[in-house]
């Protein structure tokens, strides 16, 4: 996240979803706000990146199944419909969860994570290396004494 609060409507601006004139404003803007620049560099990767996803798609025998079911609903209420409608949207997300890993996994064998990953995750591993032993510790006291049950 960077600091600038034009870089909000970064995403406005690569969909389109601007007016004319707020479109030339953010051009001008670009031209001076190197962050921007970046921020929206980093969008259009994420965007080519998700555009470049296969989409799942049935084949002609379920889609055929999913007519002939759809086609009996009036009979089966609007909660089926319900139901299965959240099953696809789940099988949709699954398929992209394991797209966006196998993504994940070839863009970290690629090279070195960025700079502030890297210090979150070294970060947090010295967090907690001072202190979970204490933390048991303490935890186990409480315990023990009774502070910690209501
Ligand atoms: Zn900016």
């Amino acid at each position: 996240m960077i600091e600038c609060q034009q870089s909000l409507r970064l995403g406005a601006y690569l969909d389109g979803q601007m007016s004319p004139q707020e479109r030339s404003n953010m051009q001008e803007h670009l031209a001076l706000c190197a962050a921007c620049v970046s921020e929206l560099e980093r969008l259009e990767r994420l965007s080519d990146l998700l555009r470049s996803m296969p989409r799942a798609e049935l084949d002609r025998a379920a889609l055929a199944r999913l007519h002939r079911w759809a086609d009996r609903l009036p009979q089966r209420g609007a909660l089926r419909l319900a139901e299965t409608l959240a099953a696809v949207a789940a099988a949709v997300l699954v398929a992209c969860c394991v797209g966006l890993a196998e993504q994940a996994s070839l863009s970290a064998a690629q090279g070195p994570s960025p700079l502030w990953e890297a210090q979150a995750i070294s970060q947090t591993a010295a967090d907690q290396a001072g202190s979970s032993e204490e933390q048991l510790a303490m935890w186990l006291a409480d315990d023990l004494s009774g502070k910690a049950r209501p």
